[in-house]
């Protein structure tokens, strides 16, 4: 390879699942190797996934993963799969701009001598997002077991082998790991905490300061999650930018702008850039944009006017600004704002890299599910790091209005054990995007009405449908650029090609700059030469 060249492996049309190869020379990145939810949303739903024992077969066959050579871990290839795909010849990094699912999610699949380059807190954030799942192939981006065939009744699995616990080279960006994230980052839930530790090897990977093989930059970009960053890749064909995903209505909206003066002066040739928001050609422009002042504002006074019953936030605790803006509403009405283990476990990993991320203590406390599952990592939760900090459902339910419970509807199990007799439920998070999204919010309806709960920010309508809007304000701001920022943000940067991605609509982008610089629709799995 000579030039610069482009493919979109995945991700060319839809929001999420990025996964873009750029190379020069005898180099090669991607940028991002994210699960792709629109496609696997196809095929699948929660009864009838990809099987755990098939590796990449069920994938590569169903098209959830690009049918490629050369990038995936040579354990996960079934018997069975045969890729026909173009060969990829070297791969330095995935550069990962965030630790959202749909940008991180699929690189567990990569081959082990593929390194990943992020910031320091997108792989705190990563890491532990794996400890806190399943072990499913695949979603296992900082560590696995190899998997070894094996024959059952004529058919060959993929199980997991004998073998140690093989770590993947890490590069933070940003900065040099500390002693902590070390620790934290050797540190395997189920490993650590089993009866008889050391029964397994653990083989660590690199973990360390700067990529030294590709000249690139992780710039910080603020995004609906911490540690979120734009690369300025500078190759000897021009300089390539990479957005990945980011907004300028946020509280922490001058970290863009300072992207955008970087990137600006960088002189790029590419930008490639996302377009989650902007609109297709018939439609009204997607949601109308809310800052997060503006949601603040909102949850304040909700709060203060719920009395003393059971209120319920759900908010997705890993969109830090949120969290804070409840934490706060929760200190000014007099209550403790209780999360979910896995939320405390996340929060512990993001603290040891930002120690103004709140972490639970005397007004965040971990809710202890004693009738949950305990997977390891919320044993080391409850029984190791938090014991001080836990709040047992009988409490909640003898003062519900001592406390502002953090919750999804995947967390409404735990109404039976608190009993409330009425109360709000605050919904302050991103609205359904497909239809088994739309049911779960008819079921979280009527568990909202079992117990007698009002629910702010939807409700549903007399179609049995969910209808997201709120009478009491605002409630959620997107993480993504509206249309016009987007617009904004690629004349200031002023690059020679624009590339679009995360996008339904990437002609929106054609008729935008249309005689103003070139643009450049990706398709899939097609190569675009620069
Ligand atoms: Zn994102």
């Amino acid at each position: 390879m000579n030039g610069l060249a482009l493919t979109s492996l995945d991700g060319a049309d839809t929001i999420g699942g990025s996964k873009l190869l750029l190379e020069w020379e005898d180099h090669g990145v991607l940028l991002d190797f994210g699960m792709n939810f629109t496609r696997a949303n196809r095929y699948y739903e929660e009864y009838i996934k990809p099987r755990g024992t098939t590796g990449l077969l069920d994938h590569v066959m169903m098209g959830t993963l690009p049918d490629v050579n050369g990038l995936y871990r040579t354990d996960l290839m079934h018997p069975d799969l045969v890729l026909e795909g173009r060969k990829v010849e070297k791969i330095d990094a995935v550069l990962l701009s965030h630790g959202h699912i749909d940008h991180s999610g699929d690189i567990g699949f990569l081959k082990r001598e593929i390194p990943v380059a992020a910031t320091a807190m997108t792989a705190a954030i990563v890491k532990a997002s794996q400890d806190s799942s399943r072990n499913e192939p695949g979603k296992e981006p900082v560590y696995f077991s190899e998997r070894c065939v094996r024959e059952t009744r004529g058919t060959q699995l993929l199980c997991s082998g004998r073998g140690g616990v093989l770590y993947r080279d890490y590069h933070l960006l940003d900065e040099p790991p500390t002693d902590e994230l070390s620790r934290f980052w050797r540190f395997v839930p189920s490993h650590a905490l089993r009866k008889k530790p050391g029964a397994t090897e653990l083989i660590p990977g690199r973990f360390e300061h700067g990529l030294e093989s590709v000249d690139c930059e992780a710039l910080p970009v603020d995004h609906s999650i911490k540690g979120a960053c734009a690369f300025i890749i500078d190759t000897p064909n021009g300089c390539v930018i990479y957005t990945g995903d980011l907004r300028m209505h946020g509280l922490r909206h001058g970290t863009t702008r300072e992207f955008v003066s970087r990137a600006r002066a960088s002189k790029p040739y590419v930008m490639i850039v996302e377009g989650t928001r902007v609109s297709k050609e018939d439609e009204e422009p997607k949601h109308p944009s809310v800052t997060e002042e503006e949601v603040k504002e909102t949850a304040d006074s909700i709060m203060a006017d719920v009395g003393g019953g059971l209120a319920i936030a759900d908010f997705g605790p890993r969109n830090i600004e949120r969290l804070e803006i409840f934490l706060d509403a929760a200190r000014e009405s007099h209550r403790k704002l209780a999360i979910t283990a896995k939320d405390a476990y996340l929060l512990h990993a993001m603290h040891m890299i930002d120690t103004s991320i709140p972490v639970p203590g005397d007004d965040m406390l971990v809710y202890d599910s004693p009738k949950g599952s305990t997977g390891k990592f919320e044993e080391w939760v409850v029984e190791h790091e938090y014991t001080d900090s836990l709040v047992r459902p009988s409490e909640v339910g003898r003062s519900p209005g001592d406390f502002l419970l953090s919750f999804s509807f995947f967390d409404m199990k735990n109404l039976i054990d608190i009993k409330p007799k009425g109360g709000h439920y605050i919904f302050s998070s991103s609205e359904a995007h497909n239809e088994e999204q739309i049911i779960d919010f008819v079921r979280l309806g009527r568990w909202l009405s079992r117990f007698g709960i009002e629910a702010h920010g939807f409700r549903i309508g007399d179609d049995e449908k969910p209808v997201f809007e709120s009478s009491d304000g605002p409630l959620h701001a997107s993480g993504h650029a509206s249309a016009d920022d987007i617009t904004e943000m690629v004349r200031a940067i002023d690059p020679d090609v624009l590339i679009p991605v995360h996008t339904e609509s990437p002609k929106w982008f054609e008729t935008t700059f249309s005689g103003e610089r070139e643009v450049v629709l990706p398709e899939r799995c097609r190569t675009i030469e620069l």
